[in-house]
This record gives C-alpha cells, structure tokens and sequence, in this order.
C-alpha cells in the first residue's frame, strides 16, 4: 500500500464534512472588500489613475488619518519627485490631491529619507502621531514609498499595504513596458493619445469617489494653459543614408535623453514615431513655451553627436483650448511645423503667432507632414 501525504482541500474532502470550520462571515467579507479594492485599482490603465487608487484604497481599507504615496526620481540621486495623497475628513469624506514636495514640508520628511532605505518601518511624532512608511520595490531599489499617518498605532496594517506595495510596483512596471517606446523609453504614441484625450475631455468615471465629486464642487483648480509641440529632426534620411540606421537611432536615443534634461519635470515627453517627438508643456503664456522650445533647439543645434557631429531640429507648437479636437491640435502643431521646414529649418514656429501674422490660414488644407490619427 502506498502511503502518501495530503493538505489543503483534498484533505479536508477526504475527512468529511464534520472537520470543515464554520464559515466565518466577517473575514469572507473583509476579504471580497480586499478583493474589491485590488480589482478596482489594477482596473486603470493609466498610472496617474492607478495612484489615486492606491491611495483611496488603503484609506478605505484601514482607518488612518492620511495615506501617501511618493514617488522617486530615477536617477541616482533618487529624490521625491511626486506625491499623491489621500485624506480622510471629519465626516468621513476623501480628499485626493497630487503635488510636487515642497523642500521644508515636514509632513514628507520620512518619504524623503525613503530612496535609501529598503525596510518598511514604524514611528512616532512628536505630536503624538503614527507613522508607517513602506517601500515600494523594483529591481532591488525603492521607487517609491507608501506612507500612512494616524492617531493610534498602525504598525498591524503593515501586512496590506506591504502586499499592495507589491501589487503596484508589477502592475506599474507593466504599465510602463506598454506605455513606453524601447528605444528612448519616452511614452509612445498610444500613450499620447489617451494622454491628450484625457487633457480635452477628463474620464469622470476614472476614479468614481466622494473625493472627486468634493474636488468636482470646489471647481477646477486655476492653470496654466497647456501647449502642444511637435519636433522633428532635420534631414534625418541623410544621417541614416550617411552613417546607417545604428547611428540613426543612437541620434534619437541621444536627442530623447537631451529633451529629459533640458525640459521640466511637469513636462510629457513622448516619441511620436520615426524621429518625432511631441511635448506637452504648461505656462502661463506663450512667451514663455517660445523661449523653452527655442532653448531645446539651441542646445541640440550645438550638441555634438558621435561621428554624426552636429543634428538640427524644427519644432512647430500650439495652444490646447478647451474645445478642441485633438487632431485639430496635431493638426495646427504641424501645420506650424511644416512652416519651420519651409522656411530654412532648424527654428521654432507657433500656430497662433503664424496666423496673427497672416503667414498661415487658421484653417484651410493641412499641410503638415504627419499622421493624424
Ligand atoms: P526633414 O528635415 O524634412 O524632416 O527631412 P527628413 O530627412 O528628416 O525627413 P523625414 O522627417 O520625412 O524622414 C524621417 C526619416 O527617418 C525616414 C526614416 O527612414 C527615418 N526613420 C524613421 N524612424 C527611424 C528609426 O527608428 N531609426 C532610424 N535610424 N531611422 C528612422
Ligand atoms: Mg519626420
Ligand atoms: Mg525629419
């Protein structure tokens, strides 16, 4: 006869029903809440939605004061770069807000310290409160941390959100491997699209929350007005006919890494397709995108790349309005740009400055060079 060992169901089906433990009602439902809660976060596709989710998650789902998520820069330095937080009000409501840090705020000191360390801890602060800091991981480093802050002790939440740290850092990095090109690692162009759709019509279905509709009653928060360029580099066929389509790309690879050091961090970044590239620039006016733009041009036309030496660009630019279609958008960006490469390249032009000047009908035939979608 053989003998062999069994656990988990089979056993308990082998010992008959008498063994099985009653069903305890208020764990079954703490676990489909959980359950609910995970379904609902990793239901966004796009990582800014996913934050917000994340966040109100765990202020649902434990009973503290806020919840904060921060999030690292990439480089070495290893910096908070953006934070994410959800706040529970007197009378129960949530309140969400995303914010760059600033540099004396005492409430992220310990997200600041989070880059180098790699161990979830606890503490308390001077005013009595609690604090429970979790990295979260990728590859070995802390890409972010989950930060939540109470009156009373909550080190036992510890496990949950160590699990969500987990389930957010797969789910981001798989969201990033499909939001991204793989050669610059800017975002592609499906991602521009949902990116620019999302500017012109916000998903109000994206985060379905009583914070959002608090944050929908307070109306939208002033900003500045939202510009969309489109850069192309100049005779690109001639360096790939010239050097071939390795030094081609090691061009693209380059210019992308200039465009991450040279523009601000609020700014998107995106490879549109072949070698261009689009940005999404706020400010207050268009004095201001003239000069950025024409800051980038000027710092590549004197970048010197390896063999290839010295690679212009064109950029044509214009204003996103509220009610516009976002090919109308693509459209006039192109058309502006198509003006640049017409008119000796290497230069910056915008829509609304070219058809101010008569150089451009506002509407009529596009000219432009690009797909629209
Ligand atoms: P213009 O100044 O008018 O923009 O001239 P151009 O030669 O740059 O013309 P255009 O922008 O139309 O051509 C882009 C060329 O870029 C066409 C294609 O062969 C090349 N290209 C597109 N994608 C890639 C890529 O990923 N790698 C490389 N090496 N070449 C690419
Ligand atoms: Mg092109
Ligand atoms: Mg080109």
């Amino acid at each position: 006869m053989v003998e062999c060992e069994c656990s988990g169901r089979e056993n308990q089906a082998a010992s008959g029903a008498a063994n099985v433990e009653p069903v305890d009602a208020s764990r079954l439902l703490a676990h489909s809440r959980l359950l609910d809660s995970v379904a609902a976060f990793t239901h966004h596709r796009d990582v800014d939605a996913l934050d917000h989710s994340l966040v109100l998650s765990l202020a649902e789902l434990t009973s503290v004061r806020s919840v904060s998520l921060g999030k690292y820069t990439t480089d070495s330095h290893g910096r908070l770069r953006t934070v994410v937080r959800c706040t529970v009000g007197a009378h129960g409501h949530y309140a969400l807000r995303a914010f760059e840090p600033a540099p004396n705020d005492p409430s992220l000191r310990l997200l600041r310290e989070g880059p180098g360390r790699l161990d979830a801890h606890e503490e308390q602060g001077a005013e009595g409160l609690h604090w429970l800091i979790v990295p979260i991981l990728s590859e070995g480093r802390a890409v972010g941390a989950l930060q939540l802050e109470s009156e009373v002790p909550c080190g036992d939440s510890l496990p949950l959100v160590a699990g969500f740290a987990r389930i957010y850092a797969n789910y981001t990095a798989l969201l990033n491997e499909s939001e991204r090109d793989k050669l610059t690692g800017l975002y592609n162009r499906r991602t521009f699209e949902r990116h620019l759709q999302r500017l012109l019509q916000p998903d109000p279905a994206a985060i379905t929350t009583e914070a959002l509709d608090e944050r929908r009653h307070a109306g939208p928060p002033a900003r500045d007005e939202v510009w969309l360029a489109i850069l192309d580099i100049d005779h690109f066929k001639r360096i790939n006919d010239s050097y071939g389509h390795v030094y081609g790309d090691e061009v693209i690879l380059l210019l992308a890494q200039q465009m991450r050091a040279c523009f601000r961090q609020s700014d998107v970044l995106f490879r549109f397709g072949g070698e261009e590239f689009v940005i999404l620039l706020a400010a207050h006016d268009e004095t201001i995108v003239r000069s950025v733009l024409e800051r980038f041009r000027l710092r590549m036309a004197e970048y010197v790349f390896p063999q290839v030496e010295h690679v212009t660009v064109s950029i044509g630019y214009a204003r996103i309005g509220e009610h516009d279609y976002p090919a109308t958008i693509l459209e006039r960006a192109d058309k502006a740009l198509y003006f640049a490469k017409e008119h000796g390249r290497n230069c910056v032009h915008g829509f609304e400055a070219l058809t101010a000047q008569g150089l451009l009908a506002p509407g009529g035939a596009a000219a432009g060079s690009i797909d629209l979608f």
